[in-house]
């Protein structure tokens, strides 16, 4: 029985396959927007499909940025021997709060789960092993804490040890499960500061 019209239903249906938001949120979110002013809805709108149209991934991190070289490659005082392997964007604007790390990142936009069906092949790994043959001194393993994030922390290590390249994991500081964005600055330095050679 349809309690609403087809295209209420229809945006419901839209909302509620975001991630994190379930049915209830997305009747509330639903109902919201249609009784929001015409001009905000369009604003909202035109920046989801602005966005979309122009975020891209930079060409040496695979961050998203609006630039073919994100902000933080594109700076000369950085230290690009440093790598820092994190799991999405989210991650590394996290520790780019901390105003602390002077090195550079390595988006690989998710993590190994056999459980999920994603494997090495599904996340940015081929392209992290083409930037080793650059200048590079040390990586940075700081994927998140859980079984998935462990198990890329492993596989990383294995493959990139036999080219000779200093391997390290960020400390366990970080809480099990916990995702690096809602972690205090504070831990995330601590977490960094205490990393240890795999
Ligand atoms: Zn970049």
């Amino acid at each position: 029985m349809d309690l609403y019209s087809g295209h209420i239903n229809k945006l419901i249906d839209e909302l509620a396959a975001l991630p994190g938001i379930g049915n209830k949120s997305a009747q509330r979110l639903a109902f919201h927007l249609i009784n929001m002013p015409q001009d905000k809805v369009t604003r909202l709108a035109n920046s989801i499909l602005e966005a979309k149209a122009n975020v891209r991934y930079c060409k040496e991190c695979y961050t998203l940025t609006d630039r073919e070289i994100c902000p933080v490659c594109a700076n000369p005082n950085r230290n690009h021997r440093l790598i820092m392997v994190v799991e999405n964007t989210r991650d590394l604007a996290a520790y780019e709060k901390t105003n602390k790390y002077e090195g550079v990142y390595h988006v690989l936009h998710g993590a190994i789960s056999p459980m999920l069906g994603i494997g090495p092949g599904d996340i940015r790994l081929k392209e992290l092993i083409e930037r080793l043959k650059g200048d590079v001194e040390e990586v940075i393993i700081a994927t998140n804490s859980s079984l998935e994030g462990e198990t890329t922390a492993m596989y990383i290590s294995k493959l990139i040890k036999p080219a000779g390249v200093k391997v390290t994991r960020i400390a366990s500081g970080v809480p099990v499960g916990g995702d690096l964005e809602n972690i205090d600055e504070v831990t995330l330095l601590r977490a960094l500061e205490g990393r240890t050679e795999m």
